[in-house]
């Protein structure tokens, strides 16, 4: 069912539009950098498998023939909500984020260009996250009992950054919405 941010707030109190946007515009800046330098599996606490494991295979890909893609000064310019959705499973929200990035692919040892180049792009993503139905934003933080975004099991983070029943890594901030997919479109500025 397709909601507006105001009718989501009715079920999840604590949900703050602002606060999430900066939090989506730092994940999605660092995700970028960490895609480019090899370092993907700091960011696996905020995405889905699905997602973490496409991107993976994707490096991977690139790296067999030696080929790596470099993502350099990159800057969000906005994060904007679209679409808020909720099943019966899964809340999911659609966002844009806007930003200005120089991103190319290059052989890894002669760093000739394979694609794209120096120049500064202006691109817009469409990101769509999720999060487990019942999860709540949590009132306060400092929290120390949360629950696995993956699986909804009580998980003691100051205890460990490791839930007990999926195994799964979690982000000890709170987050719980996942990245679960990535569109990005050239914009004229
Ligand atoms: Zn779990």
């Amino acid at each position: 069912m397709l909601m507006t941010v105001q009718d989501y707030k009715k079920t999840d109190i604590a949900f703050d539009e602002s606060k999430f946007c900066s939090k989506l515009s730092n994940i999605f800046r660092r995700l970028k950098t960490t895609a480019s330098d090899g370092k993907l599996e700091e960011m696996q606490p905020y995405l889905t498998e699905s997602f973490y494991d496409k991107l993976s295979s994707q490096i991977a890909k690139r790296a067999e023939n030696g080929i790596v893609l470099y993502t350099e000064r990159i800057t969000v310019l906005g994060v904007k909500i679209l679409t808020v959705e909720s099943s019966e499973d899964t809340d999911s929200i659609t966002a844009d984020v806007r930003y200005r990035t120089v991103e190319y692919l290059a052989d890894k040892k002669t760093h000739e260009f394979v694609s794209g180049d120096k120049t500064e792009d202006f691109l817009t993503a469409v990101v769509v996250l999720k999060r487990q139905a019942g999860i709540k934003t949590a009132v306060q933080s400092g929290m120390t009992v949360q629950n696995c975004p993956y699986c909804g099991a009580t998980v003691n983070i100051n205890k460990s950054a490791k839930c007990d029943y999926c195994d799964r890594i979690l982000n000890t901030d709170s987050f719980y919405w996942l990245i679960d997919a990535v569109a990005a479109t050239h914009t004229d500025r």
